[in-house]
């Protein structure tokens, strides 16, 4: 039996798992196994969609257990890789306990983590656009902080609390930006006390323009269409440090605001550091084949791996399209290796790249060719959807697209603690009170 574990069910894991359940479809001496934290796959391109309300939060992400047949599911957390001993340590369950798995082929794709450069505040403060929970909790904190400024005693703070900043003009702020920007401006007709020129949205760029990656003229393109819609943008400009009353920029302004986003770092998997394999600049250093530089047996790829890009010279870049392709390519590799066939080098040229910037707008590159406004924003629509694995989540979401047609972006907050229970002391008055001992049940009922 040979063994195959993938580490890490984003885009560059789950393909790799659905590839290889095509490829090996026939042999039945090969054993695969795919750990990933969530048991889900998180669709990022479409994550600000959810931090904006114009997407349920459960339809951009797809149960692994429904995509995967042959391939075993392990939802885990990865501890530890021993490349030299061919083992990995991952611990699961409500105590978290511990498990040894052993491999013959080892593929990593756990992607990259946020990095906030040590800069003072935002570890504690700032909040992040890469998994499922942060979308939740920036559209929960955009919500309660609408209900708090609208009321009377929040006069002094309300300036603050409608101020949200967003570091990074990727594609990452910008989306997000734009999202909350239109959510929020939408939501102000159910506050009374809240208006336009209140809200004061910011995003901050280190560069000259926003969206580097499609080029001066669409960047600058959108750039006036957000600032049109009353974002303010700040070019040349980073963030420095935050603290509960404002976020600091290098060029010395204080903006108050209680809302920093940090889209402007990521770092690879802190997993990596520990692993005795050769890295440039902390991603796994990986050849045409994607396999590990002088460690036969283990892959890595997608945006914790650097993988020589063949058509530039250059790397490739840490996209969610290169990330997938790269997947289809390490399965095809190890099954060539199990069977003796000959291996594939990784060669893909970028297609395009899209960004959603609000209000049925857009920006696009593809194939070489810009495009703006609404036939942007419907490519985007057109192709994301598209991409989105199962047809049950494409018709979810094609489904809340139309609804946002006809009705106005929900405002309900995602609280997920639990229901007020009955205290001992309630107990005892309600007993005492009646004369009446209170049953378990009767306990429950007031609760
Ligand atoms: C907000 C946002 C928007 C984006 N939009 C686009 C876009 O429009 N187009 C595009 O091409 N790209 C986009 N990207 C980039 C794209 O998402 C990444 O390039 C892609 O996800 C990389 O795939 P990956 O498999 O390397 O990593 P990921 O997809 O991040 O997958 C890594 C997986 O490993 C798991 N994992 C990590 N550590 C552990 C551990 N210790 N134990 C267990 N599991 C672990 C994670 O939970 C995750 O499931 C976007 C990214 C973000 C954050």
């Amino acid at each position: 039996m040979k063994k195959i574990v993938i580490l890490g069910g984003g885009f560059g894991g789950l393909y790799v798992a659905t590839e290889l359940e095509k490829c090996l479809a026939a042999d039945r001496d090969v054993e695969v196994t795919l750990v990933n934290r969530e048991n889900f796959f998180l669709f990022t391109p479409m994550l600000h969609e959810v931090a904006a309300s114009d997407l349920d939060l459960s339809n951009i992400v797809n149960p692994v257990r429904k995509l995967l047949r042959r391939v075993h599911f392990f939802a885990a957390d990865v501890e530890a890789a021993d490349v030299v001993r061919k083992k990995v340590t991952v611990s699961h369950g409500t105590d978290h306990h511990h498990h040894e798995l052993d491999y013959d082929y080892l593929v990593i794709a756990l992607g990259s983590i946020t990095n906030f450069f040590n800069l003072p505040g935002l570890e504690e403060r700032a909040l992040t656009m890469k998994s499922l929970g942060d979308a939740i909790h920036l559209r929960n904190r955009l919500i309660a902080f609408l209900e708090e400024a609208d009321t009377e005693c929040a006069s002094e703070v309300r300036q603050p609390l409608m101020t949200f900043v967003v570091a990074g003009g990727g594609f990452a702020g910008v989306e997000t930006i734009a999202g909350i920007n239109d959510f929020v401006r939408e939501a102000l007709k159910f506050y009374p006390n809240l208006s336009r020129d209140v809200v004061r949205m910011v995003l901050v760029h280190p560069g000259q323009v926003i969206l580097p990656e499609l080029g001066e003229k669409l960047g600058s393109y959108a750039q006036k269409k957000l600032a049109a819609r009353g974002v303010e943008i700040r070019v040349n400009t980073k963030v420095t440090g935050v603290s509960d009353a404002a976020v600091e920029l290098s060029d010395g302004t204080m903006i108050r605001a209680k809302t920093l986003v940090w889209t402007a770092g990521t770092s690879p998997n802190m997993l990596l550091a520990k692993l005795p394999c050769k890295k440039d600049r902390g991603r796994l250093h990986v050849n045409e084949y994607l396999e590990v530089t002088d460690w036969p047996g283990v892959w890595a790829l997608g945006d914790c791996a650097n993988v020589p890009d063949l058509t530039t010279g250059q790397y490739c870049p840490p996209t969610a399209q290169h990330a997938l392709r790269e997947g289809k390519v390490v399965a095809q590799n190890i099954a060539a290796e199990i069977r003796g066939g000959k291996k594939k080098a990784f060669s893909f040229a970028t297609i395009g790249q899209l960004a959603a910037i609000g209000r049925r707008t857009g920006v696009a590159r593809i194939l070489g060719v810009n495009f703006s406004g609404f036939i942007a924003w419907f490519l985007w629509r057109t192709i994301y959807l598209s991409k989105l694995p199962r047809f049950e989540k494409k018709l979810r979401v094609a489904l809340d697209w139309t609804l946002d047609l006809l009705f106005t972006k929900d405002l309900v907050q995602f609280e997920t603690f639990r229901a007020r229970t009955v205290s001992h002391e309630e107990t005892a008055f309600m007993e005492e009170l009646t004369g009446v001992e209170v049953q378990p049940r009767t306990k429950a009922s007031v609760a």
